[in-house]
């Protein structure tokens, strides 16, 4: 399982962008952009429409992109920024080879090429093509596979070094259940129309590649039907998205000559040795699904899984080759399952590849020119406001023992804060880059990936390590290193503002301080202790009232409806919900502590808790393509942006005094259903 908590669907933000300059846009001289609000709304009524409705009704998604608003406009504005430094870098005559200017001035314009990359069609990949050709046994087939893990790429299963879970100081090797094209395993076994026509349209899609690589359009359809079938069986022995997040049901460690047995025809020995691993115990996520694998292996002719392997290292390049496969690929995964009408500009695309693929050399890059030391200073201490209200609050829990109060405090007082930018940067000189190769940059890069993350496993853990770049409009709770990270790029309005009143930056960065925060304490991360391990810390009664207490957020969520009668699934968001709920309580707390939020003034006509409320909303004022809507109810750990509003803002009384909300009203609920948890 992937380790961090995130703040907001980092995917979707890799589709960003727009050709116009929206700089204006994205810095709002006023803090709170008034305008957008709708108030033929009343808040009571419908509080996401009164803060943002006018903005919503006044606002098209551009055609390039999958939704449009907060997150997604700093993301374009960033891009701009980053385009800055990717243009000199990428003009400088005779940079030093191996230093960061060379490395990510050269992969950009390789990245810019095009006329090369049209001409080259699918040359790039047809070595590898070539090597899955001559695959004649099983055993070829995992060795495949290992050969692509080790140079960056694979599929099949999901391998990947992070800290063992209950033992986090130390590095192990993971593998859990992967292989599929589609974005989880339900999307093989619904039945209603939409989900059929995606398995249709995926179908069509793997004939496509086939095609485009040279097989007649019979063989194509053919391949195509028993690469869904073959992906069918495996979807059948992985577990779905609520299932996943079970930390304790998806643990499971190890020997190799265990796993040996359970696994008749896979070689855990010769696998990982291959994956240049030299240990005798792993952690295996989903058992389950490699005995369903092992089985898989010895009943499928090996011709399927060569069509299989093929269809997927396709697939993986495929937004990097020709304009052909980039198109099939783009119509399938961006326009069918995400709404996106027209293809984001290439240098847009190719800029995120870049900080995808070298983010620490772009990223000192970045944050030297664009990220004002004040601005960390001013996040530090916004942080530590958080965190001595947060311990005021668990110290005044009515439900909590005295025992577990403790131990969620000294949690709390461990957290590890990492604010803008990491403090060491990756050395990635050893990468040989060049201007005229993209897809070998792309695999030089991958080979060094994967060596970074092995030399790791085996080892203590480095916890200064980062997981998301610098550029990265987004934040994060990793459980196992018990830590709140805030790259630079969220520290922009309308999140972040040196210089607005309190109501506003507590509305809105302490808002997603507070959800950061919370997740060291919602329903996954209070399983881990102050050391990151999976270990119980709650006496069992504790445990049983903050479970009654997450079940009623649940509740709350499952009854949310979107596109006119799709629920929310409230198991599925369960984590994201504690976070945003108890986030926006410990952030209003906070706010009540500063001068503004004592005094009472009015600033352009508002209290400041109206203030405090209009900018949490105005962090979430997004708009989505009806299908990313329904892709995130599917596989997103969080909601609807109308209820990240919503939600949250009807479980506190501040809100109902602050805007009027009476019984009656949509947004008023009655005192036994609303939650407090922290
Ligand atoms: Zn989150």
């Amino acid at each position: 399982m992937s380790y961090s908590r995130l703040f907001f669907l980092g995917a979707a933000l890799s589709l960003c962008g727009c050709q116009s300059n929206p700089k204006g846009v994205a810095r709002q001289p006023h803090f709170l952009d008034l305008s957008g609000t709708d108030t033929t709304v009343r808040a009571g009524t419908n509080f996401f429409s009164y803060a943002n409705g006018n903005w919503v009704k006044h606002t098209e998604i551009p055609p390039s992109k999958t939704g449009w608003g907060s997150f997604y406009i700093v993301y374009d504005h960033s891009l701009y920024d980053l385009r800055s430094i990717l243009d000199s870098c990428a003009s400088l005559k005779n940079p030093a080879k191996g230093s960061p200017a060379q490395q990510i001035g050269d992969l950009y314009a390789s990245a810019m090429d095009s006329v090369a990359i049209e001409k080259a069609g699918i040359m790039p990949l047809q070595s590898d093509l070539d090597r899955v050709a001559g695959i004649t046994n099983p055993a070829g087939v995992l060795d495949e596979v290992t050969y692509e893990y080790a140079h960056g790429g694979g599929t099949l299963f999901s391998f990947y070094g992070s800290p063992d879970d209950k033992n986090s100081g130390w590095q192990m090797a993971h593998f859990d259940q992967g292989g599929l094209g589609l974005p989880n395993r339900d999307y093989y076994f619904k039945t209603d129309s939409n989900s059929r026509a995606i398995r249709e349209a995926y179908q069509n899609y793997i004939a496509k590649l086939f095609v485009l690589s040279g097989s007649d359009s019979a063989t194509a359809d053919r391949k195509a039907s028993t690469i869904l079938a073959l992906e069918t069986n495996l979807a059948k022995a992985s577990k779905n998205e609520v299932e996943l997040r079970d930390p304790q049901a998806n643990y499971h460690k190890l020997t190799l000559p265990a796993l040996d047995k359970t696994t008749p025809g896979i070689n855990w020995q010769d696998l990982t040795s291959r994956l240049t691993l030299h240990v005798d115990t792993i952690l295996v996520g989903q058992p389950e699904f490699y005995h369903a694998l092992a089985s898989l292996l010895r009943s499928t002719p090996v011709a399927t899984w060569k069509d299989y392997l093929q269809f997927h290292l396709i697939s993986d390049m495929a937004p990097y080759l020709s304009s052909l496969f980039v198109n099939a690929h783009f119509d399938f995964y961006s326009r069918l399952l995400s709404g996106q009408k027209a293809q984001e500009i290439r240098w847009k695309r190719m800029t995120g590849l870049v900080d995808g693929s070298l983010g620490d050399a772009l990223g000192r890059l970045y944050v030297e020119r664009y990220f004002p030391p004040a601005a960390r200073r001013r996040m530090i201490d916004l942080v530590n406001n958080l965190q001595a209200t947060y311990k005021e609050r668990i110290a005044g829990l009515d439900w909590m023992s005295d025992s577990t109060k403790h131990k969620a405090i000294d949690k709390l007082e461990a957290f590890t804060k990492k604010i803008g930018y990491p403090d060491k940067w990756k050395d990635y000189s050893s990468i040989d880059i060049t201007r005229t190769n993209l897809i070998r940059n792309l695999e030089n890069i991958g080979l060094w990936n994967f060596q970074y993350e092995m030399n790791k496993i085996g080892k203590p853990v480095d916890r200064s390590e980062w997981g998301m770049t610098p550029p990265t409009v987004n934040a994060y709770y990793n459980p196992q290193f018990n830590e709140i990270v805030f790259p630079a790029g969220i520290l922009q309005p309308p999140f972040f503002f040196q210089d607005a009143d309190d109501a506003v930056n507590y509305g809105a960065i302490g808002a997603v301080i507070g959800h950061e925060m919370t997740h060291g304490f919602d329903d996954q991360g209070s399983q881990y202790d102050k050391d990151g391990n999976l270990k119980n810390w709650w006496t069992p009664e504790d445990r049983k009232k903050f479970e009654q207490k997450a079940n009623l957020v649940v509740a709350q969520y499952d009854s949310s409806v979107v596109l006119d009668s799709i629920h929310i699934n409230g198991k599925l968001t369960e984590g994201e919900n504690i976070a945003d709920v108890g986030g926006l309580a410990i952030a209003y707390a906070a706010f009540r502590k500063t001068p503004e939020g004592k005094s009472g003034e009015k600033i352009n006509g508002l209290t400041p808790d109206q203030r405090f409320f209009l900018s949490f909303a105005q962090i979430w004022r997004i708009k989505r393509t009806d299908k990313n809507l329904l892709l995130g109810i599917n596989t997103d750990p969080h909601s609807p942006e109308m209820y990240r509003v919503d939600n949250p803002v009807s479980n506190l009384v501040a809100f109902y005094n602050a805007f009027g909300v009476k019984p009656g009203d949509r947004e008023y609920r009655p005192d036994s259903t609303r939650v407090h948890i922290w």
